[in-house]
This record gives C-alpha cells, structure tokens and sequence, in this order.
C-alpha cells in the first residue's frame, strides 16, 4: 500500500509542481519519506533518515523535508519537535495535498501540518496512473475498522472507506490500456470491502468478476484478506473465474483460539481452516500464504505448539512472520508480556524453519511442471535474464529477450534457488 502511495505522490508532484524525480539527494529541492509504523523498528528508522538528511538542509537552506505515511499520522507534530528539520507532515489520507503543503512551506516558509481523515476526498485529486510495467496495484478501500488488540493501522488510516466501483474499474480499464495486466486489488481488509454503486454497495467478488471482464487483464490479486469476512460469493468464485489466481494472502497471526482471542481477530483455528477447506474443494491446487505474529503477549508453549501446527495443517506457500511489537494506542500494549525477548526470537527462528520447508517442498513439486508466468521484467542479478512470476507469486529467471516483457508465457520450472526458481521458455 506504501509502495502505491508513494507512487502517486511522485505523480501529482510532477504533475501540479513540475518536479521530476532525481536519484541525487544533493540536488532534491524535496525529499519525501513515506513512512510505516506498523512495528518500532519501521518506526525507529525514520528518525535515522530525518537525521541523514538534515545534513543536506545544512548545505541547502532552501531543501525541504516532507513526512508522511504512519508515522507522521501517529506522531504528528511530535514529529516535528522531535526533528525540527520536517517542514511537512502529512498522513496516509491527505497525501493529495503535499503539492499545496510544499507550495505554502515554500512561499510562506511556515510548517505544515496535515493528517486528518478526509474520508475518500484524497481519491478525487489523485491523476491517473503512467505506466510501463506489466503488473499494478490498485486500492479500492481505505482505513480499517477492525481494530485488532496489536495493529495501529485503524489510529493511523483512519476508519473503513471503500472507493466507489466505477472510479476503481475507470482506474483499471485506465491501466490496461498502458498493457496493465496483473492487478492487485488493496486495502487493510478487502473482503469487506463495500463498494458504492447505483445507490447499492456491491462486494469484492462483484468487483473481481468486473474487473476480470477488462480486455487486458488476465491475473487479479487481492491484498490484504481478513478470514473473518472473507465471504461465500468469494468462495464461490474460486469455482470458476480462471483471471482469479491460485493464491490467496489470508493472515492467520496464531494458530491458538486463546491469542487469537487476545488478538481480537473473531475467528477461531478451526474456523479458519475450515475456510481453506472450502476454498480449496473450489480450487484443489490453490496455495495460501499467511502472516505471523510470535511472542504475543502471555503467548505460551502450547499457544506456540499450537500456531506451528496450524502450519502443519496448511502448508503455506512463502509467509511473513514477526515478534510482536507493542504499538501506542493498541490495547495488546497494555497486556503483561512475560514472554523473555530469548524465547521470542527461538521461537520466530523455528516458526520461519517450519514455514521454508514447506515453501521449499511446494517449489520442488513445482520442478518439472510448465507454468503460465508472466513476464514482469529484465532479471536484477543478470540482464541477460527475463523475471516471470507464476500464479503462487514465485519469481522465475530464464534466458530470454525483453520482448516477452508484459507477456504470459509458457516456462518449464527446472530448479529451486534459494530466492526463485530458475525456467526455460517452452512457449510465448
Ligand atoms: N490488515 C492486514 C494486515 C496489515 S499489517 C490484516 O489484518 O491481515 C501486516 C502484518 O503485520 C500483519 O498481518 C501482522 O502479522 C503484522 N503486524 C501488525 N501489527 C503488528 C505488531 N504490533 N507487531 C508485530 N507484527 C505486527
């Protein structure tokens, strides 16, 4: 979602101040840190940066300094005092008004300050997206109303909002002219997503059968799904749809009802898998991947015992997983940890054992299969290497020119690396 956000920063920056985007922070008139608050660590690094860059402010007294993202949001003008160096702070929801924000620090050479909740305003303002790559994001809702005991996500974005569906259909009709064709649908927890139509709400099943319907777009992805409202028409669509990839993103956090109680999540372990179950009877070679939390607060053996065996029961494909961290305003801050940091880093050590050796035994069985990959670009460690990604999310190299960039092609899977998978053409 950051990496989205900051993507259309960067586009009404150019477009409303005509700045262009440069690799040499010694020549930025603007530096923009979009930030995340979502753990300490994301957090703490953010206070690094501000003090790097308050070196070049030094040699450049007319350089600003914007914030955004989480950390503006929850620290807002904290953030400020604590770096007197930011000119500008604003948050997830009003990053539409950074242009104006710099214009008026620039010309009334004041801070700025900015992190209200401005409902869905921000999408208004917002230009369409320019693109040469082959795979998008696109959000279609905001904020999260869940308020899980440990996330600060709904005191940072703000409340639930969902886009309405023409303006998110018009955005990718939009991309698949510029030959867009792998979307990935995204919000805090899409499947609750409640999108304005016609005077009804329509559901995210609804909107992935429209979307599906766009000439040009063969792959929909949705990031990130909430077991508790993931929904029959959704099940039901795994059924059919083939746009709809074999992979879904559906973060457990703890395999233990007790924690998952603590945590707020409203769904026990056996609703969950349960849940797999029906999705898998729909789509029999779908892979899950999840996310994990360890060390919650008061988490015991058996509590742990009982996430590695959720794992078991599973068999995720390639999963995030990490030690709990205490965030302002979340009440898991306000729950006695008696879980010792040793325990907490053994434990996330022989969690992410377990998740990488089913990982490396779903890419074994992978070997000696053709896949349908698309092709999303010129390889990072060898140019003369294409970069495909199958439909569980796995990066593919193999020999070929770029100009299969933005095709589906046949690849042989021929090796597991430690990283990707290694292919060979069969078929563009
Ligand atoms: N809205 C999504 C998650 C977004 S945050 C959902 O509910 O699934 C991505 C992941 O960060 C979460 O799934 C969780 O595993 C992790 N996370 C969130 N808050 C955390 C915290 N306080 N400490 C450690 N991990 C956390």
């Amino acid at each position: 979602m950051n990496e989205y956000d900051s993507a259309k920063m960067l586009d009404m920056l150019s477009i409303k101040e005509d700045f262009v985007q440069t690799e040499n922070q010694e020549e930025a008139d603007l530096l923009v840190l979009n930030t995340c608050s979502i753990r300490e660590k994301a957090q703490e690094r953010v206070f690094h940066q501000i003090g790097r860059w308050k070196k070049l402010k030094d040699n450049n007294p007319d350089l600003k300094i914007a914030i955004g993202g989480c950390v503006a949001s929850q620290e807002g003008a904290n953030l400020s005092r604590r770096a007197p160096a930011v000119d500008i702070v604003f948050g997830p929801q009003t990053l539409h008004r950074l242009p104006g924000m710099y214009r008026d620090a620039t010309e009334e050479n004041k801070r700025q300050l900015d992190i209200s909740f401005p409902k869905i305003e921000k999408f208004d303002h917002i230009p369409d997206t320019k693109t040469d790559k082959p795979t998008a994001f696109v959000s279609i809702a905001e904020g999260c109303n869940k308020y899980c005991s440990f996330c600060v996500v709904p005191h940072t974005r703000g409340h639930e909002v969902s886009r309405p569906l023409d303006d998110i259909l018009d955005e990718i009709k939009n991309l698949a002219e510029q030959g867009v064709r792998e979307v990935n649908l995204l919000g805090q927890n899409v499947n609750n997503y409640k999108g304005p139509h016609k005077g009804e709400t329509k559901s995210l099943a609804y909107l992935i059968e429209k979307t599906a319907e766009i000439d040009g777009i063969d792959r929909i992805r949705y990031t990130t799904s909430h077991p508790y409202e993931f929904r029959d028409d959704l099940v039901d669509l795994y059924a059919g749809l083939p746009e709809l990839v074999s992979h879904v993103h559906l973060p457990v956090q703890s395999g233990s009802d007790r924690i998952l109680k603590l945590m707020r999540r409203r769904y026990t372990a056996d609703f969950y898998l349960k849940l797999i179950e029906r999705i898998r009877k729909n789509r029999p070679n779908i892979s899950f991947s999840s996310d994990f939390i360890v060390g919650f607060p008061g988490e015991t053996k058996q509590d742990f015992q009982d996430t590695l065996d959720i794992i078991d029961a599973v068999r995720y494909d390639e999963s995030f997983s990490f030690i709990y961290s205490p965030r302002p305003n979340t009440p898991a801050a306000e729950m006695e940890d008696n879980v010792l940091e040793g325990e907490k880093k053994e434990r996330l050590a022989i969690l992410q054992q377990k998740l990488n050796q089913h990982s490396f035994s779903i890419g074994r069985k992978m070997v000696g299969t053709t896949k349908n990959c698309l092709v999303i670009g010129i390889s990072k460690k060898n140019p003369g290497e294409m970069q495909a990604r199958t439909e569980n999310n796995r990066v593919v190299n193999f020999a070929s020119s770029d100009k299969l960039i933005g095709k589906f092609t046949e690849i042989e899977i021929v090796d597991q690396l430690t990283n990707c998978l290694r292919g060979t053409l069969v078929e563009a």
